[in-house]
């Protein structure tokens, strides 16, 4: 089989595919929604795939928002993430909008020479990757059974083989104290703000004492009503993060312990809540990462393996969940100029713009040759498989 040949047949599926899937992102662009709640992206993404030929099940896993494209026959199967999610006042700040569009592409675009290259490709719809841990979620629902390799592509301000990845868990923290009239009667109170101030503070203090590579950050999210009652409830929102997974859970023993002190202080009550599954740290397979970045290349987009000053993104993902259960790739692909960091609205207008549109063509194309040398290129999979090794 001509290996060559077939790229060049899926590239070119990509290129006639390409007004549809930039007029994709735009459309995504121009309706961020957040968290589990991406009706108008999976309606988009769902009726574009199966309008180009992929089987699609809507609604899959019994998640409202994700979505399973199946096209291909026997052989190898390859899933690629498809993520649609936007942040909270800031839009398509993370440019999802591009990955939704490049991953489709990618799925369409291998599915046009799966039968004769021997394989089946799967475009996953994974809602929530801000936040709700959503592939954690599919899989736990059996999303990434019998998968041999999972791929995607995120936007960046460079084009690189890996993000730096930490593990993360994220928390709700509020204290229950007694309210009471802060000059008539303070001795009646207790005081739930004193007592987030001081868990704050012990978390500051706790910093000096963890890994250079943990993070510990947080935000009151309710500070208390009035100056003059003494505040009966307040709350906070946190990230606890780590190098590896199984470094986090007791990092987080310690925060928590944090938070317990301000209370037995304050004479209030805490309580606390994991608002998603954790994140893993991503472990990007090397064999993998190669292909991809042989095939980028051959795009014009050679990959920096170590990020240069202001590339280096550093952040969570639930890839990082995946990538622990089957061989896996999170290279990031360049759409605005380094120093422009996600998360920020000026990233947000970049992935939009014509560099943005380049990446979903690009990522599409780098993505789906990467599918191909898997189902067809001499030993590739097999030597991915054997260097699948997540940590134990
Ligand atoms: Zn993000
Ligand atoms: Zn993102």
């Amino acid at each position: 089989m001509d290996l060559r040949r077939l790229k060049e047949r899926a590239c070119a599926r990509v290129d006639e595919l390409a007004p549809a899937l930039i007029t994709t992102s735009h459309q995504i662009h121009a309706h961020p929604e957040l968290c589990f709640e991406e009706h108008f992206a999976h309606d988009l993404l769902t009726s574009l795939l199966e309008r180009e030929g992929a089987e699609v099940t809507r609604g899959a896993y019994g998640l409202d928002t994700a979505f399973d494209a199946r096209s291909g026959g026997e052989g190898p199967t390859v899933v690629v993430c498809c993520e649609y999610d936007a942040l909270p006042g800031i839009g398509h700040a993370c440019g999802h909008n591009v990955i939704a569009a490049a991953t489709a592409g990618a799925g369409l675009a291998a599915a046009a020479v799966a039968e004769e290259a021997g394989g089946r490709v799967r475009v996953l719809g994974t809602p929530a990757e801000e936040g709700g841990a959503g592939k954690v979620e599919l899989a736990r629902r059996g999303a990434l059974d019998g998968v041999d390799a999972a791929m995607m592509v995120h936007p960046a301000g460079a084009d690189l083989a890996t993000m730096d990845s930490l593990a993360a868990a994220m928390l709700e923290v509020e204290y229950f104290g007694e309210a009471a009239h802060a000059a008539a009667a303070p001795q009646q109170g207790r005081n739930a703000l004193d007592a987030a101030v001081l868990g704050y503070l012990n978390v500051a203090a706790l910093r000096q004492h963890i890994a250079d590579t943990d993070r510990v950050h947080g935000v009151f999210t309710k500070g208390g009503d009035k100056a003059n009652i003494v505040p009966d409830h307040t709350a906070m929102g946190w990230m606890v993060r780590s190098a590896r997974a199984p470094s986090l859970d007791p990092l987080k023993a310690r925060v928590l312990a944090c938070f317990e002190a301000g209370a037995l202080a304050t004479g209030c009550s805490v309580e606390h809540r994991f608002v998603s599954h954790d994140y893993a740290e991503m472990v990007d397979n090397p064999v993998l990462i190669d292909l991809y970045a042989a095939n980028s290349a051959a795009l014009g987009r050679p990959l920096s393996r170590v990020a240069g000053p202001g590339e280096r993104v550093v952040g969570s993902t639930d890839m990082g969940n995946v990538s622990y259960l089957v061989p896996s790739i999170h290279p990031m692909i360049k759409v605005s100029p380094s120093g422009v960091s996600i998360h920020c609205a000026e990233f947000a207008r970049h992935a939009r713009a014509p560099a943005g549109d380049r990446a979903v063509v690009d990522g599409a194309k780098a993505l789906a040759m990467t599918i191909v040398d898997l189902w067809v290129a001499e030993g590739a999979l097999d030597r991915v498989k054997a260097a699948f090794a997540p940590p134990a």
